[in-house]
């Protein structure tokens, strides 16, 4: 119940200058658009809780649980490369947390950290955050997760666009500390930074607790699971879109929606930020942008911990990010690399260069591959690409591989069909939702949950979802305004 729902409150244990208490500012005539149930069960929260005007109330801020003082964090960030001293929650405010879940609300309204922002969240980005947090869990893919999301008719105004209704999304993580979090520190006293350190390592890191060299320790497991993260959001064309630091978790989550995307063709220099106009966060750069923002946090804990020891573990991320990568990919192929005893790197190589010349929809070329009855005939797959003949290659090279595998046939397709999804939730296929519910109809953001909630189901009546984007909409940018 509701009512019942008890917060606890860790953050005030810091010195003052790293948050702020400020109360949410409420919406005008919020109401209730979705929710999530996966969502609920990590907190015990009863779904029927969710249809009451109570809990709008709560998501809206006006209605405080036991034991939540609202508050909003203070942090610095390198945006697109450039070190900001001063950012923080100037739009999102922290409830607590219950089951060591941290409930915050993103589009709350004004804090100290809002600098020239209203504090508000337009509705299409509150969609897009909310679908796609859900989707990426049931990816398999770590990353903070959406409860619930209001609407409201309260008018909000972004640069080139007609007045639009703001939203609140109820977000919910394990933490939402950032690489910015400790640049933020790190310029205070040595004695703040290792107090955010021993808080981290209490709240995500708890194994390391009695360790000598916890800090260190934590560290290295912070490279390790983002290069893990990064070979996830490269194997499935996930890109983020604004990888500046102060939206890179020391969870190793997938954190702060903005302009993302997953790819539609397959495009290895793809850009979709429309604002990132060097391609700072491209597909490709992804990785070595995360290698750089471990950097930045390297740097950050210079006076706590060994830096050359840290500077040296991060020289294994490349790797390690590979590795997790290639038994991504392989899986994805249906070859397992432990039966195969080969990574089948060139085959991968190839399969990319030949997706990009051909066109093609980068996971549904996944999706038809799994779907195949025989590899005696790729047509199904070659129907879908504009451009058949490199395909047509690589289908001779994959064939040579598979026949030196020792797995056969039902194994390989076994293997595809629990890591390639037929859904994967594209920008079109968000647009649609989002243009439907600034008409006030929020079906389709819910059956895009419910579909982004369990990707690897039949979906009869979506069948045309896991088609390729059409070609109007494929790769298409947008902008950071949200
Ligand atoms: P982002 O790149 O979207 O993660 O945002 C960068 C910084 O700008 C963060 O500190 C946000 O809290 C802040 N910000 C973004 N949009 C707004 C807004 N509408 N009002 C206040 N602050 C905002
Ligand atoms: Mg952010
Ligand atoms: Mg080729």
């Amino acid at each position: 119940k509701l009512n019942e729902l008890e917060f606890k409150c860790d953050y005030f244990d810091f010195d003052e200058i790293f948050y702020q208490k400020v109360k949410p500012q409420a919406l005008s005539t919020p109401y209730l658009i979705s929710f999530s149930k996966a969502a609920c069960d990590l907190i015990n929260l009863d779904y029927d809780e969710c249809k009451k005007e109570e809990f709008v109330q709560f998501v809206n801020g006006e209605k405080l649980l036991k034991g939540s003082i609202p508050y909003s964090m203070a942090y610095s960030g390198h945006q697109f490369g450039y070190y900001v001293p001063q950012l923080g929650d100037g739009r999102a405010i922290n409830f607590g947390s219950i089951n060591n879940w941290h409930l915050q609300t993103k589009g709350a309204g004004l804090t100290k950290y809002s600098r020239q922002g209203d504090g508000r969240a337009v509705l299409r980005s509150s969609i897009r955050e909310f679908i796609m947090s859900e989707a990426m869990y049931h990816l398999g893919i770590p990353t903070t997760r959406a409860l619930a999301l209001i609407g409201s008719k309260h008018p909000v105004y972004r640069p080139y666009s007609e007045p639009e209704s703001a939203a609140i999304v109820l977000r919910i993580s394990p933490s939402w500390v950032r690489i910015g979090t400790f640049e933020y520190f790190s310029k205070k006293r040595k004695d703040h930074l290792i107090k955010l350190l021993e808080y981290v390592i209490t709240n995500s890191y708890s194994h390391l607790k009695n360790n000598k060299n916890r800090y260190e320790e934590f560290y290295f497991e912070l490279v390790d699971k983002t290069a893990k993260l990064m070979a996830q959001w490269m194997a499935y064309g996930f890109m983020h879109g604004v990888m500046n630091t102060d939206n890179m978790s020391v969870d190793g989550l997938t954190i702060d929606y903005g302009p993302y995307a997953f790819m539609d063709n397959f495009e290895m220099m793809c850009i979709c930020n429309h604002t990132d106009v060097e391609g700072r966060y491209s597909y490709n750069n992804q990785p070595h942008i995360a290698k750089w923002n471990l950097e930045v946090l390297a740097y950050s804990l210079k006076d706590v911990c060994n830096i050359d020891k840290l500077l040296e573990y991060l020289q294994t991320f490349m790797s390690t990010n590979q590795k997790y990568y290639l038994e991504l990919m392989n899986k994805r192929l249906g070859l397992d690399e432990s039966l195969s005893g080969d990574s089948n790197v060139d085959l991968i190589i190839d399969l990319l260069e030949d997706l990009e010349v051909s066109k093609c929809d980068y996971n549904c070329f996944f999706w038809e591959l799994t779907k195949l009855d025989s590899f005696e005939d790729f047509s199904s797959i070659l129907d879908i690409v504009p451009i058949r003949e490199a395909l047509e290659d690589w289908f001779i090279k994959y064939k040579k591989v598979i026949s030196t595998q020792k797995q056969d046939f039902n194994e390989m397709k076994k293997l595809m069909k629990k890591t390639n999804p037929k859904f994967v939730i594209k920008n079109y296929m968000l647009q649609e939702a989002i243009e439907k519910a600034q008409e006030g109809n929020f079906t389709l953001v819910n059956d895009l949950l419910n579909i982004a909630q369990t990707p690897f189901d039949e979906h009869k009546e979506f069948e045309q979802y896991a088609k390729p984007t059409p070609i109007k909409y494929a790769n298409i940018q947008l902008s950071c305004s949200s």
